[in-house]
């Protein structure tokens, strides 16, 4: 049994062609849902999504997000209507009061849907309605997930990481705004001040979690700030993580990163943005996956490969890569 910790990335990356290196029946991916947003009145679970996407084999590869092939009619009349209507395109965060009503998950991080401001398919929507109404009729997350899995043919076990809301919120020098707010709207541009989880020093893993990570886990490349900092943040997460063998595979080869905003969250949370910072933010690793044409030293068993994850061959390669390391510290 192995358990993946992952974003909306970089895991699914790494999980689309290890099926002959990790049996799909015995891999558990315990999915962030610090990205997560209420929009329009439905909860939508960007790095859960992606995992169950992927799993169903529905996933858009082109963007990592979204169901392939999607139509978006409701999105753009939405859009037209709202316009039509005079209102401004652009996220509308609820009021500070409705922040904390109404449905306990979707705390800090409520939107208005007028002009939808993510863009969201209409397949796409399907789950998050069927998700939402789930929760609506008593479920967690945790069994409203399940049963999407079930829906959708998964073949991994899929949890989120808590039933309890955690919004990564980051306190820009723009304000204070949500994740999905500061990356989709503002294409990460505001200058970041600081992140905070809300919510994470009240929340809690599941029992389901907890018994994920008592199996080795493998962190795939992740931004260690926003996919990994709310995990970190739930009582007793790491203590899990420091007591069961852990290989993470690097998201930078040394300082260069693949893609999206790690360098500038972790330059500013204090950690170098390269492979040495992502070192430093996981005390609790035992090895790491670097790429051949990383150098960095670390006082931790390393296994080197080519870590670029564009095609099932890649994550074939990196997961073997990943299996060797787990052997290394076993
Ligand atoms: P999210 O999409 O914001 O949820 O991000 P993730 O937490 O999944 O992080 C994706 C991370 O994976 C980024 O920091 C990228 O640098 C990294 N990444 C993206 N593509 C690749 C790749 O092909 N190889 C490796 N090693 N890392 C990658």
């Amino acid at each position: 049994m192995v358990t993946f910790l992952s974003g909306g990335t970089g895991t699914p990356k790494l999980l689309s062609g290890a099926d002959d290196v990790f049996s799909p029946a015995e891999t558990t991916v315990i999915a962030n849902t610090g990205d997560d947003v209420e929009l329009g009145g439905v909860l939508v679970c960007p790095d859960v999504d992606s995992v169950l996407f992927l799993g169903g084999g529905v996933l858009d590869r082109e963007t990592w997000w979204g169901i392939d092939d999607d139509t978006a009619e409701t999105h753009e009349e939405i859009h037209r209507l709202s316009e039509q209507a005079g209102f401004e395109s652009g996220p509308r965060y609820l009021d500070e009061s409705e922040q904390s009503s109404g449905r306990t998950i979707a705390r800090w991080r409520r939107f208005s849907g007028i002009s939808e401001f993510m863009h969201i398919g209409d397949r796409d929507r399907a789950i998050h309605v069927m998700r939402t109404s789930l929760l609506d009729e008593g479920s967690t997350l945790t069994s409203a997930t399940e049963a999407l899995c079930d829906a959708l043919d998964v073949p991994w076990r899929v949890l989120p990481m808590s039933d309890d809301p955690v919004a990564t919120l980051i306190h820009t020098k723009a304000g204070t705004m949500h994740f999905q707010e500061f990356w989709v709207a503002n294409r990460g541009e505001p200058k970041i001040e600081d992140v905070e989880f809300r919510g994470g020093s009240s929340a809690v893993p599941t029992d389901a979690v907890f018994d994920a990570l008592e199996c080795p886990v493998v962190i795939g490349p992740s931004n260690p700030i926003t996919s990994i900092g709310p995990m970190r943040t739930l009582d007793g997460f790491e203590a899990a993580l420091s007591s069961t063998p852990v290989v993470a595979v690097s998201p930078f080869v040394e300082r260069e990163v693949f893609s999206g905003p790690a360098a500038e969250l972790m330059a500013a949370e204090g950690y170098e943005p390269s492979t040495a910072g992502v070192a430093e933010a996981y005390p609790f690793a035992d090895a790491f996956v670097l790429d051949d044409d990383d150098g960095t030293e670390l006082e931790r068993p390393v296994v080197r490969t080519d870590t670029r994850l564009d095609t099932e061959a890649d994550s074939e390669r990196v997961a073997t890569a990943v299996a060797e390391a787990l052997e290394v510290i076993q």
